[in-house]
Parts: C-alpha cells; structure tokens; sequence
C-alpha cells in the first residue's frame, strides 16, 4: 500500500477544522459531479481537490507528470497511482486543505483510497462522509451526445466507464462497510441534484455531531 507523506503544516485544533467538512464525490464520467461540486463548493466553503483539474493542468503545463498522464487520460484509462499520489499528496499539504475539503475524483482506486486512509489517520483528520452520484448508463450516453470534450469521444467514454466500473466502483462497498456511504440520484435539474445533496450532508453533519466529531476515515 503506497503512503501519502505529509508534513502538517496547521494546528490541528484549528476553529475552521471543527466545522469544514471532508467530502468525497463518487461517480461515472457524466454523472454531474464538476456541475454538483461546483455549488457544494460554494455551500460548503471548502477548497476544491479536483484530480481531473489537476492532471488537465500539468499537461497543459507540459510538466513531466503532465505527459506521462496524457497518455493514460487520452485512451480513458486511469492514470497510474503514483503519479495521483504525488499530486494529490502536494495539494493535500496545502494548509487550507487540512482543515476541509471536497475530493472530486479522488480517490478512484482502492490503493488511492488506502493512501488517503493513511494519509487522514496519521493527521487525525476525519472524513465526513461520501456521496455517490448514480447515473444509469442510457443515460450516461445520451448525455454523452451533448457534450463536447474530447475525452467524451464514444470510444473513449466507453472505455472511461469501463475503468469506473473495474477500478472505482469497489470504493462504493468499501466505505459503505464503514457506514460513511450515501447514494443519491443524479437524474433531474441540477437545483434538483442539489437538493438531494444538501440532504445528505445534514446527515452526514449530525453523525459527526453525535460521534463528537470523531468519525474517521480508517474506523472500521
Ligand atoms: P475527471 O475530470 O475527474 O473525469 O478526470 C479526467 C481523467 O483524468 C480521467 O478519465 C482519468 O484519466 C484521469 N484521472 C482523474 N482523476 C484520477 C484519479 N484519481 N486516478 C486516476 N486517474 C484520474
């Protein structure tokens, strides 16, 4: 199992600490999570941990991580954990990071998701809870046709899904043995979305409340 190293750089009693929420969105490409993570960002006043941004970034910064990424992003495979890790273990440093956050694509692997484990219990930094967007596939692919990227081009898209289904998924009953899961439907308007979201993060607010803020992300 790879370890996040990471150098805390906050107290971690900070006040913000005590009422920013750690949450990860789960879902298939398409599902809505950039439109949902948008307004959870604005409701939450958290930063954004966006491993998709991320990768887009360095490749269009040409760095090294950036065009080794590339490859695996333009055949809609996943890219390989080490180079998740780095980044992620960087942003994950960032002092507004350690006191809440949104992870948005992240983690998509059960070896990222083992990282990020480590990375929480060695901070006792608690997360407070996942959400997954379900999308059925016909509609996954009709939304498809409305979009223009070219990551969502049908062979590419086919190919994304497949590693969401092969790699990602797994997390689902991963957490959910942890009682840290919510599943939520992500068909209607976006307001509509939404709603069910914010629902979600009551319950997710009172479970911490009622543990006194101990739920952790390596409790069993
Ligand atoms: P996204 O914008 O989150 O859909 O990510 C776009 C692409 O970046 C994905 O199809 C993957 O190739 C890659 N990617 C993003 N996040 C991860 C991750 N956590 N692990 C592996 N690959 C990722």
């Amino acid at each position: 199992m790879e370890r996040l190293a990471c150098v805390v750089t906050q107290p971690r009693s900070s006040p913000r600490a005590e009422v920013a929420m750690r949450i990860i969105l789960i879902g298939p490409p398409g599902a809505g999570k950039g439109t949902q993570s948008q307004r959870l960002l604005r409701h939450l006043g958290v930063p954004h941990l966006s491993t998709g941004e991320m990768l887009r970034e360095a490749v269009r910064g040409r760095t090294d991580e950036g065009k080794e990424a590339q490859k695996f992003m333009t055949q809609g495979a996943l890219v390989p954990d080490p180079i998740i890790l780095k980044l992620v273990e960087r942003r994950l440093q960032d002092p507004d990071c350690l006191s809440g956050c949104l992870l948005d694509g992240f983690p998509r692997t059960l070896g990222q998701a083992q990282a990020l484990d480590g990375f929480l219990q060695d901070h006792a930094i608690p997360l407070h809870g996942v959400i997954e967007l379900r999308v059925d596939d016909g509609e996954l692919m009709h939304r498809l046709i409305s979009r223009r990227r070219q990551d969502d081009q049908p062979d590419i898209f086919r190919q994304r899904l497949n590693s969401y289904y092969q790699q990602t998924q797994p997390l689902l009953e991963y957490y959910n043995r942890r009682g840290l899961l919510e599943t939520i439907d992500g068909i209607g308007a976006t307001e509509e979305v939404f709603e069910r979201v914010k629902k979600v993060l009551n319950s997710f607010s009172i479970r911490d409340q009622s543990s006194g803020g101990h739920q952790s992300a390596g409790a069993t």
